[in-house]
């Protein structure tokens, strides 16, 4: 809950916002480091989650190391000071001067998603004179039973190397002397609630593992993914994610040969609850048999709902009244789909009432749009407000 002083300072800030409260971040951190036994589990934050700079300051005092999808991101992470070391990174297009970057600042792990793409870094690594780490991103065709647009891993998506390629893949490695495979990294979605899912996933990886082991090479890591869930039903009463499970399944399940590692590349439950979008209503209106709340936020500013169809709570932080109502809560944008939550209970609101939408860490900045040629969205932080 908001107290008072933090409600007072929104009135006086322009809307729309985005609120970060660093206090949960820090316990988040704090829980991930307790769970993820740093003996048998190497942490990745997926940047694309959220690229603010305060918050990649905390992630990278707690250790954790960088999952980047694009050029930019590796650029992002060496720049926020991420030991190269720590950087992986994935991505199902990588254009030839993203790979070129990322040989030149040396870093950890290119996870490869086609033959083709190990093929060119192997030519490009050649002429820099260097030997690439790579980790095959396997397509274990298992259903995540998430949104089908946050559904990653199974033979209808593009993502990764049909698994059946894999001994393919290792003869053709004979072949390329300047390649080193370190890895197999799966990822199967995102806002996976279901664990059985991760269940399924061990076992294909261990077999992988073992398959590639008995052909006579040790990997040093068995990358597992993000997907870690996050509460948005209820994220004032569970604002942790439940790490603790998440880590059990594979401290479970995974086989490790020798010295192998688990990597985990989590981005929605490390950022996601820490982060809030702070909107004004603009109007009131009843048409036909709705009653709409019209917010300063719209799409532009947190799209998943538009994209994904995905819920956000949303409160009324300054309605006084008793009286409660039925609204569709919209933005301003000139697209139907613009719609935060449609039939929801608040309470009586009116112009200028400053609404508070939950858990936008995640996936809420980092997808703004300039549509419209809406303002770039600026944020605040628990610390200074
Ligand atoms: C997006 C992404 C992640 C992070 O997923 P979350 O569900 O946000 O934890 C991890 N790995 C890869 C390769 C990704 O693309």
């Amino acid at each position: 809950m908001f107290n008072n002083d933090i409600i007072d300072s929104f009135k006086t800030i322009d809307t729309p916002f985005y609120y970060y409260d660093l206090n949960i971040l820090s316990e988040t951190l704090e829980k991930l480091i307790i769970e993820a036994n740093s003996k048998i589990f190497k942490v990745h934050y997926a940047i694309k989650a959220n690229t603010n700079s305060k918050l990649l300051y905390l992630i990278r005092n707690h250790g954790i190391g960088i999952d980047a999808v694009s050029g930019n991101e590796v650029k992002k992470a060496i720049e926020e000071g991420f030991d190269n070391k720590d950087i992986v990174f994935a991505g199902v297009g990588k254009t030839d001067k993203e790979i070129e970057y990322s040989i030149n600042s040396k870093i950890s792990c290119f996870n490869c998603e086609s033959i083709q793409e190990i093929q060119v870094i192997n030519d490009i690594s050649k002429k820099s004179l260097v030997t690439s780490n790579i980790a095959l991103r396997l397509n274990p065709n298992i259903e995540s039973k998430t949104h089908k647009n946050i559904t990653t891993g199974t033979k209808k998506n593009k993502f990764g190397i049909d698994i059946n390629d894999v001994d393919d893949i290792l003869i053709l490695l004979k072949s390329l002397d300047n390649i080193n495979l370190v890895g197999i990294h799966f990822h199967l979605g995102s806002q996976i609630t279901n664990f059985k899912v991760f269940d399924k996933l061990c076992k294909i990886a261990n077999t992988t593992n073992k398959k590639i082991f008995d052909y006579g090479i040790l990997l040093n890591h068995i990358n597992v993914g993000g997907g870690l869930p996050i509460d948005y039903n209820n994220p004032e009463k569970n604002y942790i994610p439940n790490f603790s499970e998440y880590f059990n399944v594979y401290k479970k399940n995974i086989i490790l040969l020798k010295n192998q590692k688990i990597y985990v590349e989590l981005g929605r439950s490390l950022v996601g609850q820490c982060g809030n979008l702070i909107s004004r209503v603009l109007f009131t209106k009843k048409s036909y048999d709705k009653n709409y709340v019209i917010l300063d936020a719209g799409m532009t500013e947190l799209i998943r709902p538009a994209l994904y169809n995905s819920y956000h709570k949303i409160s009324n932080l300054t309605s006084i009244e008793s009286t409660f109502k039925k609204y569709d809560v919209v933005g301003p944008l000139c697209e139907s789909s613009d719609i935060f939550l449609k039939n929801i209970k608040l309470p009586f609101s009116k112009r200028n009432d400053i609404f508070r939408i939950y858990s936008c860490g995640a996936y809420g900045k980092t997808m703004s749009l300039n549509y419209n040629l809406r303002n770039t969205i600026k944020s605040y932080y628990s610390d200074i407000i």
